[in-house]
């Protein structure tokens, strides 16, 4: 299995002048089950633009996205339905993707029903308990019954990624999912997503302008700028010897890991 950009941009219009803006420029990547991989750039980059067209919540100027080979603005009905169960996202801003009136088992259980993945109250109960032990929520059952401010910023962020992981996803597009967290808890969460990534297979779209972040977790990494994917490589590699200026630029500027 294969998610693939190839060769995608996206043009908006300025909303103040009607200038284009060109938030991605011929970008492509290849992402895989089992594989995390990470993109970095600065704040304008253009990398939430690009997992916005990776998620299928909006569409390329230009250049395809493509799922086994399959571009997905080719996909009927059942195909795109199961394309949005596999490739699944978990963005930032953990308060604003949960809804503060329900509890984390109708959060969670929705999305199971949606998909048709358990029925009965006792099936999605058991699944959703399920996937809360596997973000190291555990026992899942303490948590189900709870509301979003009943939890941490961190137990939020895990309740998203529980959602996610509910599905069978193959690949999570993760946008900045754990930069609003501190220090502790941001290992806690990247820890249990490495996790996933062994026990489950799934694999990750990691987007991030945290190099620390990057250094511990990612495969492989693309850097953006500007709309562009300036280089990549695997990450020791990026990070042994960058060979774009701006890369070592990003480098040099980042903070010593502990
Ligand atoms: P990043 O996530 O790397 O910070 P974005 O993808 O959010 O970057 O944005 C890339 C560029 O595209 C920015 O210049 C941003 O202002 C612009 N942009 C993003 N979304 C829109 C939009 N809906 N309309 C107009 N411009 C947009
Ligand atoms: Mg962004």
């Amino acid at each position: 299995m294969l998610l693939e950009a190839v060769e995608v941009s996206k043009t908006f219009r300025s909303r103040r002048t009607a200038a284009p803006v060109h938030a991605v420029q011929n970008a492509s990547l290849q992402a895989r089950p089992g594989e995390f991989i990470a993109i970095v750039g600065e704040s304008g980059s253009g990398k939430s633009t690009l997992a916005r067209i990776l998620l299928d919540l909006i569409e390329p100027t230009s250049g395809s996205v493509q799922w086994d080979g399959q571009e997905i603005s080719s996909m009927d009905r059942a195909e795109h339905q199961a394309y949005r169960r596999n490739v699944q996202a978990v963005l930032q801003d953990p308060a604003g993707s949960l809804n503060p009136r329900k509890r984390v088992v109708q959060a969670i259980g929705e999305v199971i029903r949606l998909h048709g993945m358990a029925r009965s109250s006792a099936d999605v109960g058991r699944r959703v308990a399920e996937v809360l032990d596997l973000v190291g929520m555990t026992p899942g059952r303490d948590f189900m019954d709870r509301f979003p401010h009943e939890l941490s910023g961190g137990q939020r962020q895990r309740v998203l990624i529980a959602r996610a992981i509910a599905l069978d996803p193959k690949i999570i597009v993760a946008d900045e999912a754990v930069s609003a967290l501190d220090a502790s808890v941001k290992a806690g969460v990247l820890a249990i997503m490495a996790d996933l990534k062994e026990r489950l297979g799934v694999g990750y779209v990691f987007i991030t302008h945290d190099l620390p972040v990057v250094r511990k977790v990612a495969d492989h990494v693309y850097v953006m700028r500007h709309g562009r994917i300036v280089e990549h490589g695997p990450k020791d590699a990026i990070f042994a010897d960058p060979s774009h200026p701006y890369t070592q630029e990003l480098l040099a500027a980042a903070p010593a890991l502990p």
